[in-house]
């Protein structure tokens, strides 16, 4: 074999081919049915704090109409209130945060109210409608998702308030609530939505339709976050409107009906019905939750079967997350073994080296075949399931702290959502791409609003979430990010002084603590290779904790006690479990992208596509993904294989001249590494072929 492969030369029209082949046909799906059977074993190290009881052989675990009792679970830990956690300036999260807060300020109400308005009957004012998928009726371009996008407005409304305490986004939030109140009003004071009810017939029919409950469940979500983070109460109210027009639409159906009709996405709308249930002590909410879950998926998953397999990734994994959030108000194990195996399986079998998961949405290849499901289409890992995956960690981390689960949920945080979103601007992404070849692409300002969009705006707003968390006893830092928290109930605070990952340590110091002892459980990540040196007040310590543990420090902490953990980053190179030679090479937690240059790549072709450039600029229902694709391809570019010169890639991938970053030594091509949060405008791959 030569040493440069010619393989993805990828234009833009061939982005559009492989896209069309992988999800309008099918025909990546079946292409990879061929190994089907053949599973390699699992990777190594189970997946954090699984607890498993002994299976009952086939018998189905869910049969039948669900019966609902409320039974609380308590939680081991629960993450330190986002009122009580603030980013500090200076970090690539407080980066984000800002630029996302910007990218929300600009976005104005009316416009996002228009489509509930229009659907109302109400005066749209001077307002000018969105575009993309929140299009209203418009000649030939409309969209039928409108009305996510501003159910997710509300939500990072809500979640931006409780993390920075900005009152314009909760006014911001308020007011739209106010307004849509007067929509739902209009419509009989139940039902809210920015499309007609002719579309429920149509699901009710098996007719075609995007996906209402969708957007459906992105508002009633809104509603609960301005209620539970920003005391809204008429958001409450709100919500409880459409939860009693989803009991009424749901109740006359029988079981079979419903499954039907849970083949259509329909996301995490049990999930919220659940939290609604258990906020307001009303098992009627909980009922109608359930009507929600969809048999076919959970059975298998109670059983621990991985049958994901063609599913559609972002509309199951946010019923798993409904399983979770079922098992945490009822003690139903089962559930909590759909919700704990999914993770399982999606984290150790279907997830790249970013933590991102899904290939054109789905799940094409049976699990561990990760090297074949790369090929099946160049959009991979698409950004929502990024966001709900670390939603699931941190429901099944509350159950199980075990540290193991911020190990995945920092490699994550830091590959796939930071370095995502677009510096200083705030738009984000779709697909974090891990074609070879390919480059990032953002949404445009107000004609795209895709689905990441989104989850992206709640995602930015939400960064100082699960740093720390606590339990009885004390105190857990799980991520090293720039921030402050307060304890008030425990007279406890301090400050997290830290530029990590651009620096290998971090550096903690108590503001502030009352007499006797409170433990403080530092996670000592799993990538590093050794027991890390920490002090306190300047001493070395002696004792210190394996990688992939806690280490507790228990004692009487003093205003300007200062702890310091050292965090040393080495190379490390991750394969694909069913091809050792596609390698993808890591420093310490960041994923390393090669830069293959920006030659060729202008705006046109950053902002605006989602990677299915080349293809018709439609989806399912005609609806419009944004700008039209009149841009010329950019340039095909040629991907460098590799020899590697040891086991050990630090014995050819050579420190360069910036810190974090790496250069090749010893290829015909040799290829400058860096970290691919850092990389934008240019052209990258992240797996190579290593001989
Ligand atoms: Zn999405």
């Amino acid at each position: 074999m030569s040493e440069t492969r010619k393989v993805h030369r990828l234009s833009r029209r061939e982005f559009g081919a492989i896209m069309a082949a992988g999800a309008a046909s099918g025909t990546a799906l079946q292409a990879l049915g061929a190994q089907q059977n053949a599973q390699p074993t699992p990777q190594q190290r189970p997946a954090p704090g699984s607890f498993r009881r002994p299976l009952v052989p086939d018998a189905p675990p869910f049969e039948g109409t669900l019966e609902f009792t409320r039974k609380d679970v308590a939680h081991k830990a629960e993450p330190s209130p986002m009122t009580h956690v603030r980013l500090l300036p200076n970090s690539v999260y407080y980066a984000a945060q800002e630029w996302n807060r910007g990218y929300m300020a600009r976005l104005d109400g009316d416009r996002l109210l228009y489509t509930f308005r229009a659907n109302a009957g109400l005066p749209v004012g001077s307002a000018k409608p969105l575009g993309g998928w929140e299009q209203p009726e418009n000649g030939q371009r409309s969209s039928e998702l409108r009305g996510h996008f501003p159910g997710h407005f509300l939500s990072a409304s809500a979640l931006l308030y409780a993390a920075t305490g900005d009152k314009d986004a909760r006014s911001k939030g308020d007011y739209m609530v106010a307004e849509m109140a007067k929509c739902q009003e209009k419509l009989g004071g139940k039902y809210l939505s920015a499309f007609p009810t002719t579309w429920w017939d149509r699901l009710d029919k098996g007719e075609r339709v995007w996906a209402p409950f969708y957007t459906i469940h992105k508002i009633m979500a809104g509603m609960f976050d301005m209620y539970r983070l920003a005391g809204n109460k008429q958001a409450l109210q709100v919500l409880d409107g459409m939860a009693a027009w989803a009991d009424e639409w749901t109740a006359p159906k029988t079981e079979e009906h419903m499954q039907q009709i849970l083949t259509i996405e329909f996301g995490g709308i049990a999930e919220t019905l659940y939290s609604l249930s258990a906020a307001t002590n009303n098992d009627r909410w909980a009922r109608v939750g359930d009507r929600f879950q969809k048999k076919s998926f959970i059975n298998p998953l109670a059983s621990r079967r991985d049958e994901l397999r063609g599913l559609h990734a972002n509309t199951h994994i946010p019923q798993a997350i409904a399983a979770a959030r079922r098992y945490e108000i009822s003690g139903d194990m089962r559930f909590h073994d759909v919700a704990d195996y999914f993770f399982y399986e999606v984290t150790t079998a279907r997830s790249y080296v970013t933590g991102g998961t899904s290939n054109a949405e789905a799940w094409l290849a049976p699990p561990r075949r990760l090297a074949a499901e790369l090929k099946a289409s160049v959009n991979t890992a698409e950004c929502c399931c990024a966001y709900n995956m670390l939603k699931l960690t941190r429901h099944l981390y509350g159950w199980h702290p075990d540290p193991e689960y911020f190990d995945y949920y920092e490699r994550s945080l830091l590959n796939h959502r930071i370095g995502t979103i677009r510096p200083n601007v705030g738009t984000t992404q779709y697909y974090l791409s891990l074609t070879p070849g390919v480059w990032k692409t953002f949404s445009t300002e107000d004609q795209t609003f895709w689905c990441c969009t989104g989850s992206g705006i709640e995602e930015y707003s939400k960064l100082n979430d699960s740093i720390y968390w606590r339990d009885r006893e004390g105190l857990y830092v799980n991520l090293f990010i720039a921030s402050e928290v307060d304890w008030p109930e425990r007279g406890f605070k301090l400050r997290q002084e830290t530029t990590y990952p651009e620096s290998q340590n971090t550096a903690i110091t108590v503001i502030e603590a009352r007499p006797g002892a409170l433990p403080m459980r530092l996670r000592v990540p799993g990538w590093l290779q050794t027991a890390p040196t920490v002090k306190i007040n300047g001493k070395v310590l002696d004792a210190s904790a394996a990688p992939g543990t806690y280490l507790t420090l228990n004692r009487a902490w003093k205003a300007g006690d200062r702890v310091e953990m050292e965090l040393p980053m080495h190379l490390q190179m991750e394969a694909m479990p069913d091809d050792p030679q596609t390698q993808a090479f890591l420093y310490g937690p960041l994923v390393l992208a090669g830069d293959l240059g920006g030659n060729g790549l202008t705006e046109a072709h950053i902002v605006g596509p989602n990677l299915r450039v080349g293809a018709p600029n439609t989806e399912q229902n005609g609806s419009p993904l944004g700008p039209t694709n009149a841009t010329p391809p950019a340039p095909e570019v040629e991907i460098p294989t590799f020899r590697a010169a040891g086991a050990d890639p630090s014995s050819w991938i050579k420190p360069a001249d910036k810190p974090q970053a790496f250069r090749t030594t010893g290829q015909k091509q040799d290829v400058t590494l860096v970290p691919l949060n850092s990389l934008f405008d240019r052209r990258y791959a992240v797996y190579w072929h290593v001989e």
